[in-house]
């Protein structure tokens, strides 16, 4: 052991790496490589972007001058860098990885624990990290969420336990890494635009099965189901029904263990549906992967009940906002894929839907098939607002369609308010009592504001001042 750990801390020091992309990621790195006498420079694509590290531009890199490059998640592999580098046989490395060689040498007793999916990544990184505190364990949730997981490995007050969300670009990368147990939640259409395909895009999220030996997999998603039926390591299945002998599941109001018990011919609850905020379906779903994660690291029930009773749910997932007139006004403005959208809309019964923005090459049709029962006007906006505001009057004639344009001289940030408000204006005009008005967009929010978190608090905002102080 001493040994590795030796050569784990001089891995770095005196090699030259470039950095591509200088986003929070690609800045960690830096740090944690710099520190460990590595030489490093960055690339970076966005001019305005400052930072503290040497930078070189794009033109002038001889691929074959450096020992390694970093690659940020969003990269495509496409990128003629990247390409460079694999011709000239240049080690290709990422974050993941990175931080997984550091941690065998700050911490190598610490373990890690990981969890993909479509959606609901955070919202279950967060929930199990919370049992794990609450069963006594020292652990955060890191990775897309929070801290990014070299920053959190590369400190002296080691965690026992990391509970990294990871996405399908970390996991394209990502090779090293291995984690106790892991969960896949779902696999649906999302950044096919990068991956080429969506079996490319499905393939990055099964890979991580390849780094555990315990999995804990949602068995009412088809696509992992058939994804994962090669694996041989331990799977322990979770779904929304009674749950079978060496299942999780839900059996009238309670969340139960069939899976982590002396008995699997009994059956253990874990907590109320009540003890899920919200409590919308796939919440419940991702309370019983987060559950899992738990059960299988050895936190109890009663521990893990707590953790959820306790737990806030983040910003812009199924936020109400305000409900006045019997109407209920919810911010889902995470919601920026179709599958996403489809879980907020089946949660709500007569919708007045606010959609549209970047769809990153996700096609709407299935979204609309699905929940078409459940609109009953659609608010569309943004570059692909088209593309739903098509497969409505395909599929759903019956629903009103209002399309709010973009005004040719539109700029993000001075004008989103603006635009928000007549979005908020024409869904007041006609939700009426019993209705909620729902943003789910199903798209990305970059066409028109800066994030999906300000996409969310330029609603709310909109909605206070026209709702609820009627200007
Ligand atoms: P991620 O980190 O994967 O983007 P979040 O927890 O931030 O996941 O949630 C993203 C969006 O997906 C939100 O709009 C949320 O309401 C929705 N969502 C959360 N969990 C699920 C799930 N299990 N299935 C479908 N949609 C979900």
């Amino acid at each position: 052991m001493g040994g590795e750990v030796r050569k784990m801390a001089t891995l770095f020091s005196s090699q030259k790496v470039l950095i591509l992309g200088a986003g929070v990621t690609g800045i960690a790195v830096a740090q944690a490589l710099s520190k460990r006498g590595a030489h490093i420079a960055i690339v970076e694509e966005n001019k305005e972007s400052n930072f503290d590290f040497p930078r070189v531009e794009i033109d002038s890199i001889d691929i074959s001058d450096w020992d390694s490059i970093v690659v940020s998640p969003g990269w495509k592999e496409s990128h003629p860098i990247i390409q460079a580098a694999q011709l000239g046989g240049i080690t290709i490395l990422n974050e993941i990885d990175i931080a997984w060689e550091i941690h065998l040498e700050m911490a190598p007793s610490q373990k890690w624990v990981a969890i993909t999916g479509t959606n609901g990544k955070t919202t279950t990184v967060e929930m199990a990290a919370s049992m794990l505190r609450s069963g006594g364990f020292h652990a955060i949730a890191c990775g897309n969420v929070g801290e990014t997981v070299i920053s959190v490995v590369d400190q002296n007050d080691p965690y026992d336990y990391l509970v990294v969300e990871l996405s399908s670009f970390q996991l394209h990368w990502s090779k090293k890494a291995q984690f106790v147990s892991c969960a896949i939640l779902n696999i649906a259409d999302d950044h096919t635009d990068w991956h080429g395909s969506f079996e490319k895009y499905a393939q990055a999220k099964i890979s991580l099965l390849d780094r555990t030996s315990t999995a804990i997999l949602n068995g009412d998603d088809g696509v992992v189901v058939e994804k994962s039926a090669h694996w041989q390591g331990r799977k322990i299945f979770y779904g929304l029904d009674t749950p079978k002998p060496g299942e999780l599941g839900v059996v009238e109001n309670l969340l139960v263990d069939r899976a982590f018990v002396l008995d699997p011919q009994e059956a253990a609850m874990i907590c109320e549906l009540v003890d899920v905020k919200p409590t919308a379906p796939h919440n419940v779903s991702n309370a019983l992967a987060a559950a899992g994660i738990a059960r299988s690291l050895g936190v109890t029930h009663e521990a893990i009940q707590k953790a959820l009773q306790n737990f806030t749910p983040g910003r812009h997932r199924i936020e109400i906002v305000c409900e006045k007139n019997g109407i209920t006004w919810i911010d889902d403005s995470k919601a920026t894929n179709p599958h996403a959208a489809a879980a907020s809309l089946l949660s709500q019964l007569h919708v007045v839907w606010i959609a549209g923005g970047l769809a990153k090459g996700a096609k709407m049709e299935e979204l609309i098939s699905r929940t078409k029962g459940r609109i009953r006007s659609a608010i569309v906006i943004g570059s692909d607002g088209e593309l739903i505001a098509s497969e409505l009057r395909r599929q759903a004639p019956e629903v009103q369609i209002f399309k709010i344009e973009t005004p040719s001289d539109y700029h993000k940030g001075a004008e989103s308010n603006s635009l928000m408000e007549t979005v908020v204006k024409k869904a007041h005009e006609v939700a009426i009592e019993g209705d909620t008005v729902l943003l789910a967009p199903a798209c990305a929010s970059m066409d028109q504001f800066i994030s999906y978190s300000d996409r969310g608090d330029r609603f709310a905002e909109a909605v206070k001042k026209v709702v609820l102080h009627g200007k």
